[in-house]
């Protein structure tokens, strides 16, 4: 009797030793994503860049990094409420995400802007994933706010460079397609032509 009682102790503690890990795991979990979304937040999209970061350094193998933006997304909110906004941010994470590789990290960054970090792709690979998501982006009939589009900002990773001085092109680039009628791509280029 007594090893009965041993034995069924052992069993319950085992099983909340048990469930006392996956909750901890679903917690770690949830920590790294963006409540809205449920993608990747900024802080967890960081850490995961930084690896990619000193990874890329070590491979030579070109990285990408694509800066994207909603246009006019004020007037999405002011015209159809704040929840049909929510929306719209909600379904372009699900499009994007599905879009992309495994292996490629889809964070927001903030508001209405994401980022999407491309590891192993060249230029030309890299550009037709961000005009595939734009493309994506633009035919997409969002229930009850119709067409919403996005621009784009391109980088190439060029060590030994920091994933911050990164992040600063892929911007300026993003600054240029909305400068220039936005629901476009832009790449960065060297003030001087050069890569
Ligand atoms: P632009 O084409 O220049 O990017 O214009 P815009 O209207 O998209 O840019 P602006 O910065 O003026 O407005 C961004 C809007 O995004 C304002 C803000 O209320 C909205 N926004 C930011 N975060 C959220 C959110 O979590 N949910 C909703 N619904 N709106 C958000
Ligand atoms: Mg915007
Ligand atoms: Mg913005």
């Amino acid at each position: 009797m007594a090893q009965l009682g041993a034995t069924t102790l052992y069993i319950i503690v085992l099983a909340f030793l048990v469930t006392l890990n996956r909750i901890r795991k679903d917690f770690m979990e949830l920590a790294l994503r963006d409540q809205l979304t449920g993608i990747y937040n900024r802080l967890s999209f960081f850490e995961f860049a930084e690896k990619e970061v000193a990874k890329c350094k070590r491979t030579k193998k070109p990285m990408h990094l694509l800066m994207f933006d909603i246009d006019f997304f004020k007037k999405v909110n002011d015209t159809f409420g704040h929840a049909k906004g929510d929306l719209v941010l909600r379904e372009i994470s699900g499009l994007v995400q599905s879009s992309i590789r495994s292996y490629d990290i889809l964070g927001r960054y903030g508001g209405e802007e994401f980022m999407v970090l491309m590891p192993d792709i060249d230029c030309e690979n890299a550009k037709d994933v961000a005009e595939r998501i734009r493309l994506e982006i633009e035919c997409h009939e969002f229930e009850g706010v119709g067409r919403v589009t996005v621009s784009i900002g391109l980088a190439q990773y060029t060590s030994p460079e920091s994933i911050e001085s990164l992040i600063d092109r892929a911007d300026q680039a993003l600054y240029v397609a909305k400068e220039t009628g936005r629901n476009r791509v832009c790449t960065w280029e060297h003030p001087n032509n050069e890569v």
